[in-house]
């Protein structure tokens, strides 16, 4: 059991990459609270979870977008388990649209969720963890936080800053023992997708040297190495678990 006694947060955990880190964590051993929109469904999940994993799974409805909302899901994590050990700062949305078509409103919106949230989470976590001395918070980047693609200004502005952001926090947060790393997923198959059509997607597939999309698993069994003690000298990382996305083209 990897995270045998642990406490661990996932943001945007009732769905896609968060649930499968939510369920990763409990199989390992963890107590675990799913952060995430009242209407996301987490309720009903972590209800089911908590039943399958003798009483480890809490939901605690939390948009990132309101600093007393992320506050509050700390304070509440720490009257319930008493500490925060990992956070997975994974809640996210998509957005492809032209550039000089999109509005101030969406573009704020992407870059509010993505970026401000990241850093809403990462603050009310690292008011935990530094007094702890120890604890270990992973963001969620992507491919495009390292690459640029058309039509998504804010989604790879927000993703780029997650990058640089996390290299930042994790060197101010070093000598109090508390780690800080992100990940860089490749398309992995999730509702996040479902807006994309079909030719698009096979047009993705494509860039992708193992020739298809990740699983929501593979990005949380790397959730679940950077959380745990095993990545006790990890920090200020970026772990590109893309399919091979950005090592170049063939
Ligand atoms: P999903 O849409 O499946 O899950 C995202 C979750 O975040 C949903 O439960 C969503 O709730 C929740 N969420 C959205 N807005 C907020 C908010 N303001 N506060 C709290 N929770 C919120 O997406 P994925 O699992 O695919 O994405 C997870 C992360 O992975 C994101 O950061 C995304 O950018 C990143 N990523 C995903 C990739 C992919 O190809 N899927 C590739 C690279 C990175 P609701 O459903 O109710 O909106």
């Amino acid at each position: 059991m990897r995270m045998q006694g642990k406490s661990v947060i996932v943001t945007g955990g009732a769905s896609g990459i968060g649930l499968a880190s939510v369920e990763r964590c409990l199989e390992e051993g963890a107590s675990v609270v799913i952060a995430d929109l009242e209407e996301s469904g987490g309720a009903q999940r972590a209800a089911a979870l908590d039943g399958q994993h003798a009483g480890r799974c809490l939901f605690q409805a939390c948009d990132v977008t309101a600093t007393d909302q992320v506050d509050r899901l700390f304070e509440e994590t720490v009257n319930a388990l008493g500490r925060v050990d990992a956070v997975f700062n994974n809640a996210g949305i998509g957005g492809v649209t032209p550039s000089d078509e999109v509005a101030d409103e969406e573009f704020l919106r992407i870059i509010d969720i993505n970026l401000n949230g990241v850093f809403r989470v990462a603050r009310a976590a690292l008011r935990v963890m530094l007094p702890q001395g120890s604890g270990s918070i992973v963001n969620c980047a992507s491919i495009l936080g390292v690459f640029g693609q058309s039509q998504t200004a804010a989604y790879t502005a927000a993703k780029g800053g997650v990058v640089n952001m996390t290299r930042s926090l994790a060197i101010e947060a070093a000598p109090k023992g508390v780690r800080v790393n992100a990940i860089g997923p490749g398309y992995i198959d999730t509702p996040l997708l479902e807006a994309l059509d079909d030719d698009m997607l096979q047009g993705l597939i494509g860039l992708h040297p193992l020739g298809r999309l990740g699983r929501s698993e593979e990005i949380a069994n790397a959730f679940l190495f950077l959380a745990s003690d095993e990545a006790s000298f990890v920090t200020g990382a970026n772990l590109m678990v893309d399919g091979g996305f950005t090592a170049g083209k063939s």
